[in-house]
């Protein structure tokens, strides 16, 4: 078939038959056939690196992980209400990863599903309705999730924040209030806690929650200032708060020296959130919490979910630990991160375009500015960037409040080879900006 009438039939079909609120990557559109670890192909020969896809934790269609869900489809799958081993043994596989503290766990489908349980969750056990988010932040597409999320809700279409959500400043160092270089900015930060338990004190209230992810993805790639989460769950928990760390992203040995992003805060949440890399592409996701707020959530009123903790889940979800466990993945984000955020660094003197360089392991961040000193954004030249990385065989995307950080959170198979086989490339393509 020709490929350029199949794409044009493709996209005249979406428009016609699939909801128009979802954009399609690129100017000039791919069509991808098939997916082996960090490569892509598409349908006319070409070859692309994937240096942004943060849920094919492992690469893409990893054999370990296809053969142990192509036994377990054939097997059996129905819903958890009959005894199977899977999900105890994955339940049991998956908190042994986690502080000792969190025990039990839910199953759900996606990470939007699974934030808003940790939510009702929060609002069962503390009786009071009040979250506390941060500004810019994403946590999903329900209903709940979206008054969660300051991108959405603030954003075109959104309904906007609603009185018992409450925005704390995104603890940005390169462009907030408080910079790198200050080393009580973590600190500084989270005073703004108090401004949000003050109000609510006068009103009689208490937050139920506040949740943040552990490094920010929509919030612009940002590693959050040292000591941040430690203040800010110690005001929270003295309010009478749970603290809810959304691991969707991070999660799963992709920062490097940790398994989990919290843990580079050196803090335990109350309930943490996992989804994307959890199933490496299948539709699974996670809440684990302790006992006590366990208990406060059964409460009389069932927590069944149909999809949820099924067998070809669970064994698909052991198959991710086991991977990341025998091919030393967190080691290899470690290392490749490292590797990578050199390079880039090195780009910095040669490229004036490139702002700040940030992250750990591999979950990068690359802020493109017009200007170093008014940190003016550089849109629309971040978009050119992505479309000529495209042409040259890498797929990287874009994040962030104002659109201008490159996102880089590859399988976490990447290799330095391909580190730095992307580095050379971007700075190729930056010479022209
Ligand atoms: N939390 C975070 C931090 C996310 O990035 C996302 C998805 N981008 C979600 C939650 C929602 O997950 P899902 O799309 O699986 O519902």
């Amino acid at each position: 078939i020709n490929t350029s009438d199949n794409h044009e039939t493709i996209l005249k079909e979406r428009k016609q038959y699939i909801g128009n609120n979802l954009s399609i990557s690129y100017n000039k559109k791919v069509k991808i056939d098939k997916g082996a670890l960090q490569y892509l192909y598409d349908d006319q020969g070409n070859t692309f690196l994937d240096c942004v896809n943060n849920v094919s934790h492992l690469g893409h269609c990893h054999p370990t992980v296809v053969k142990a869900m192509q036994k377990q489809v054939a097997t059996l799958n129905t819903n958890t209400r009959y005894l199977n081993d899977n999900i105890v043994e994955y339940a049991k596989r998956l908190t042994a990863t986690l502080p000792k503290e969190l025990t039990v766990c839910y199953f759900t489908n996606s990470g939007s599903e699974a934030n808003d349980l940790a939510i009702r969750m929060s609002r069962h056990f503390t009786k009071q309705k009040d979250v506390i988010v941060l500004d810019h932040a994403y946590h999903g597409t329900s209903t709940t999730a979206i008054e969660m999320s300051p991108y959405k809700f603030d954003g075109k279409g959104g309904f906007g924040k609603m009185t018992y959500i409450h925005k704390a400043q995104n603890p940005d160092m390169y462009r907030g209030e408080f910079k790198y270089g200050d080393k009580n900015a973590g600190e500084k930060y989270a005073k703004d806690m108090d401004r949000i338990i003050e109000s609510l004190e006068i009103e009689s209230k208490k937050p139920a929650a506040f949740i943040c992810e552990t490094l920010l993805g929509v919030g612009g790639q940002i590693a959050l200032p040292p000591n941040y989460l430690k203040e800010v769950y110690a005001k929270v928990r003295k309010a009478g708060g749970v603290c809810i760390a959304d691991e969707v992203q991070v999660g799963f040995g992709r920062v490097g020296t940790k398994f989990w992003g919290f843990e580079l805060q050196d803090v335990i949440p109350d309930i943490v959130v996992l989804g994307k890399p959890i199933g490496n592409g299948h539709p699974l996701a996670a809440v684990i919490t302790t006992q006590e707020i366990a208990d406060a959530f059964n409460n009389g009123m069932e927590y069944f979910n149909t999809f949820g903790g099924n067998p070809v889940s669970m064994a698909t979800g052991l198959a991710v630990l086991k991977v990341i466990e025998e091919e030393e993945l967190q080691k290899n984000a470690l290392e490749v991160g490292n590797y990578l955020l050199e390079r880039l660094e090195a780009l910095k003197p040669k490229h004036n375009i490139i702002g700040d360089v940030r992250g750990n392991g591999l979950f990068v961040g690359v802020e493109l500015v017009k200007d170093r000193v008014t940190l003016q954004p550089a849109v629309p030249e971040i978009d050119q960037i992505v479309e000529m990385m495209k042409e040259r065989g890498f797929f990287i995307s874009t994040d962030g409040p104002l659109y201008n950080v490159l996102k880089i959170k590859p399988p976490i198979i990447f290799s330095r080879e391909n580190a730095a086989d992307f580095v050379d490339n971007l700075d190729a393509v930056l010479a022209s900006f």
